[in-house]
């Protein structure tokens, strides 16, 4: 039997330590919750980084599959020792590629979008043909470390970054397929779930 409770220990002294933007616990706790909630049985994962939150969400339940795609090279190789680690590597299908180009057949009861903030309208419409039917899409750090309510942005780049997430924001509220709940806790949740 391996200690999971001290690997990801490790796991988020890592993710400390090198600058591995982890999701937040209370953030964790609630998709947890929700996959309880729905049964959700597969799952996608856009952004695995070191396979943290891949790795607490198939510890949910032994029937829950996952496959998480990953463009960094040294992350994803720390993601397959971290997947390994606690003998994972038959649920959790690591993808080593940048998601925009990656082709998937197989279908969904979550994805959970996590990666490049920008791009978030992008993967929400390359991926949705993969979400099952009643199926939820949650997108994380919808708050951007507060800055996308903030009216004061000085640098140029993180400016444009934040439009972005605003715009997706108000895609997700004008996207009459789904009805999405913007949720106040960690860095800020949208679960949209398909009518
Ligand atoms: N879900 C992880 C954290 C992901 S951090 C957790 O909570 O444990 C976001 C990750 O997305 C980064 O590692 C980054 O390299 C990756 N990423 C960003 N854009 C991507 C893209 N277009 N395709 C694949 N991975 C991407
Ligand atoms: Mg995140």
């Amino acid at each position: 039997m391996v200690n999971s409770a001290s690997v990801i220990k490790d796991i988020k002294n890592y993710a400390d330590i090198e600058n591995v933007p982890i999701i937040n616990d209370k953030s964790l706790e609630h998709i947890k919750y929700l996959i309880k909630k729905y049964q959700i049985k597969n799952i996608l994962e856009i952004g695995t980084a070191i396979g943290y939150s891949a790795i607490e969400m198939a510890l949910v339940d032994s029937d829950i599959n996952i496959t998480t795609i990953e463009r960094d090279e040294k992350r994803y190789l720390e993601a397959i020792k971290n997947i390994k680690k606690l003998n994972l590597e038959k649920r959790i299908n690591l993808i080593y590629n940048d998601a925009l180009n990656v082709q998937l057949g197989d279908k969904f009861d979550m994805i959970f979008i996590d990666a490049a903030k920008a791009q978030n309208i992008k993967f929400f419409e390359k991926f949705e043909k993969n979400l099952n039917d009643r199926g939820i899409i949650i997108t994380d750090n919808i708050k951007f470390h507060g800055l996308v309510d903030s009216q004061d942005i000085k640098s140029k780049n993180l400016k444009s970054l934040v439009r972005k997430i605003r715009d997706y924001i108000t895609y997700l509220k004008e996207n009459s397929n789904y009805e999405t709940e913007f949720i106040d806790i960690g860095d800020g949740l949208a679960i949209s779930y398909k009518k």
